[in-house]
């Protein structure tokens, strides 16, 4: 059974943390070097009921995209959420693991897994890291389709391929317009616009869209938006990560059991559609 240092170094070769944002805060935040680990749980937040699945299922491990503590903390008292989570990992003998813009950027990424939930050909990185020079590393992907679909049914075929949320998915821009060339990025995407438009993609896939950025970049532009859930679009990468990983257990016979959340972490709970035209009495 190998211990967490052996299973965080072979983490680390797959998403190196150096590679990891100025600001962000990756790498290994709770657990023993020495522990053995036998199960691991994959997630996309650290979040109290991933915790409280990682003890029913007996984990060892849990690894997420997301990081608990981004801007550091004075206190992991229990009486706050965060230090709750805290504490629960370690009285039950649970690791936990970020890789988080070290994953965006990797090859394969959170972006590769995106597209390929949704089927897409990857061309290219988005916005390519400069120190790789094979040129596959870097932030989204430029994908191709294989046939080319209205954007209306491109957002039917992303709600049918990426795991259901309250949000559902959102178009911007004409719905009849053709995809065939779509840019994709897991998470929060709306400071890649430029990028977008510079590869001349007929649409852009990610999460957290707001009305200004939005309504600037489809106005006087066919450019098609299309704004899944945050969680929904990082998602596919636990899957690809679990089975990195567990392609990696079979290579040193370590017999690794390696499981991805299902739980659905997407903080939005609930959605109404609108039933009043503006200015109509209700
Ligand atoms: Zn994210």
């Amino acid at each position: 059974m190998p211990r967490l240092s052996d299973v965080i170094a072979e983490l680390d070769a797959l998403w190196p943390p150096e590679r990891a944002e100025q600001w962000d805060a990756v790498g290994t935040v709770a657990g023993y070097p020495d522990a053995e680990v036998s199960r691991v749980l994959f997630a996309v937040d650290p979040v109290q009921e991933i915790v409280d699945e990682a003890v029913r299922l007996g984990a060892d491990l849990l690894v997420t995209h997301h990081p608990l503590y981004l801007r550091g903390t004075t206190t992991v008292a229990a009486g706050h959420f965060k230090g709750r989570v805290v504490h629960d990992l370690i009285k039950n003998d649970i690791a936990l693991h970020v890789a988080h813009t070290n994953a965006d950027t990797a090859d394969p990424g959170v972006s590769d897994a995106l597209a390929g939930a949704l089927d897409l050909r990857v061309v290219r990185p988005l916005v390519p890291d400069d120190s790789d020079p094979s040129g596959r590393r870097g932030l989204g992907r430029v994908c191709e389709l294989d046939h080319p679909l209205t954007l209306r049914d491109f957002a039917e075929h992303a709600a049918k391929r990426l795991p259901a949320t309250a949000q559902g998915i959102r178009v911007a821009g004409n719905p009849d317009a053709l995809v065939r060339t779509v840019a994709v990025s897991g998470g929060s995407g709306d400071s890649l616009f430029d990028a977008v438009r510079a590869t001349g993609a007929d649409a852009f896939l990610t999460a957290d869209l707001r009305h200004h950025p939005v309504s600037e970049a489809t106005q006087g532009s066919p450019l098609g938006l299309v704004d899944a859930a945050h969680w929904a679009t990082e998602w596919p990468w636990c899957e690809l990560a679990a089975a990195q990983l567990d392609e990696i257990s079979d290579r040193h016979g370590w017999d690794l059991r390696v499981h991805v959340s299902k739980t659905v972490t997407d903080p939005w709970t609930a959605h109404a559609a609108s039933t009043t035209t503006a200015g109509a009495p209700n």
